[in-house]
């Protein structure tokens, strides 16, 4: 066996700053907008629901932030991460690329989502912040900020969308072991979700609906903050730990990836991954292609329109320049939770403009036919989300077995799937659907954008 299986970084090789690509782009993205007077927004629009060092991360201009001693401590508990060679995979294939994974499921919560749950609990502790509240999906997020909660002493509340909550009843008790609490969504709770409800008493919720009452909460509470885990700057900045680690493990075998493949919902897995890589592009050092995968049902890159929007259902955030189908856009509950968000991250929408890096789309059994062939073979369940990652990791490798080119193809196992088994289960059954998203549908999603003038 060659040495490559499993390439590991010592302690002392745990990346001690995050990456911000800003300052690197040709252009900055356009700001953020107040919703009421499409004005950029300021530091004191955003205080009542993030601490300052954390508004200070999304807009900063510097190149490199330090990674505080208190989350390196963290970190250490399943940093650096492994990157692995999938020699079985390729072995299956017959395929002549070389295929790499990062695998973040070594994580407490079992996804990348802890890299910026604990600095996020961290930042809001240090402000003298006594709970935090947000939205979860299939559970990932609210799991891994659950657990960075119970690190600093923080009190953690979580919107669980309805649909999720009563699908995964595992991550519920996740959280609860980890101290935090949990209600599905929309609730009765909040005046955000007693208005869906009167409309529409059973309402699988979604995430914007989700992050409308976490919102809510965390904007009428002093001693109470909103966490984001994906989408926004600071975000994808803690996220770059990945592709910071990758990138020194690629060098330790002398590999540079030709193609880089990420899976996208609000594109913090895939920008962790990637934007170390896009550095190294744009200084002329590699020149990767950079690939997001994205649900057929929630197709914000490859469908959605480049517009400003809202990162809520309800309206309550400011509004962001993303490729978005609308904040009331409510995609079809399909396995892979965590894509199923309206809008895309900023930043990728803005690296996605400026053709820095491109976009496909695929449906849920192609990607479920992946996840198992990737378990057979290499002895990992993937979660649904990464299952999108290696279809196309799939689909480029057979690519390369007609070619005979011998790419070397990059991607992010952002997390496993041991709470996502019925899904695995309804698949091998032959019980799981692809749903097709009418055009008719994609243009009655973004008829409903804010009007912002150009
Ligand atoms: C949350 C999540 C995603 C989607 O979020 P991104 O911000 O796009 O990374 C993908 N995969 C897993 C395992 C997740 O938990």
């Amino acid at each position: 066996m060659t040495s490559d299986t499993k390439i590991l970084l010592s302690e002392s090789e745990l990346p001690r700053n995050w990456y911000n690509l800003v300052p690197d782009l040709p252009s900055p993205p356009p700001p953020v907008l107040h919703p009421g007077t499409l004005q950029p927004v300021g530091p004191d629009d955003l205080a009542p629901l993030f601490p300052m060092a954390l508004i200070e991360q999304e807009v900063t201009a510097e190149r490199y932030v330090p990674i505080p001693a208190e989350v390196l401590e963290v970190y250490r508990l399943w940093r650096p991460s492994p990157l692995f060679r999938a020699h079985r995979l390729e072995k299956a294939l017959g395929t002549p690329a070389k295929i790499y994974y990062k695998y973040e499921g070594v994580s407490p919560a079992g996804s990348h989502k802890p890299n910026t749950a604990v600095p996020q609990a961290f930042y809001n502790a240090q402000a003298g912040i006594r709970r935090l509240t947000t939205e979860t999906g299939a559970g990932q997020w609210g799991t891994a900020l659950a657990f960075a909660g119970a690190q600093y002493g923080l009190d953690v509340e979580i919107w669980q969308v309805r649909a999720s909550y009563e699908q995964k009843p595992y991550r519920k008790m996740m959280i609860e072991t980890f101290g935090g609490t949990i209600h599905p969504s929309p609730s009765e709770l909040t005046a955000a979700g007693r208005k869906i409800l009167a409309e529409h008493p059973d309402s699988p919720g979604s995430l914007g609906i989700a992050i409308s009452e976490a919102v809510e909460v965390a904007a009428q509470n002093p001693d109470t903050n909103y966490a984001l885990g994906s989408v926004l700057n600071h975000v994808l900045l803690h996220q770059t730990i990945i592709g910071e680690e990758a990138l020194l493990q690629l060098a330790k075998v002398g590999a540079t990836p030709d193609v880089i493949v990420g899976c996208t919902g609000g594109g913090s897995n895939f920008g962790g991954l990637a934007f170390p890589f896009l550095r190294e592009k744009l200084a002329g050092r590699m020149d990767p292609v950079i690939r997001a995968v994205e649900p057929a049902s929630c197709p914000s890159l490859t469908r959605g329109v480049y517009a400003y929007d809202f990162g809520d259902t309800a309206g309550m955030t400011p509004l962001m320049k993303m490729h978005t189908l609308g904040h009331d856009f409510i995609p079809d509950p399909i396995h892979a939770g965590g894509l199923r968000y309206h809008g895309m991250s900023p930043l990728i929408s803005h690296v996605y403009e400026l053709g820095l890096m491109e976009a496909v789309a695929k449906t849920q059994k192609e990607c479920f036919e992946a996840g198992v062939t990737f378990a057979r073979t290499e002895g990992i369940i993937p979660a649904p989300e990464p299952t999108h990652a290696l279809a196309a990791c799939i689909e480029e490798a057979l690519r390369c077995k007609e070619s005979g080119e011998e790419k070397v193809i990059l991607t992010a196992l952002c997390g496993h799937g041991h709470l996502d088994l019925p899904a695995y289960g309804r698949f091998l059954a032959g019980e799981m659907d692809d749903h097709a998203l009418s055009q008719d549908a994609v243009a009655a999603a973004v008829a409903n954008l804010p009007a912002v003038p150009a």
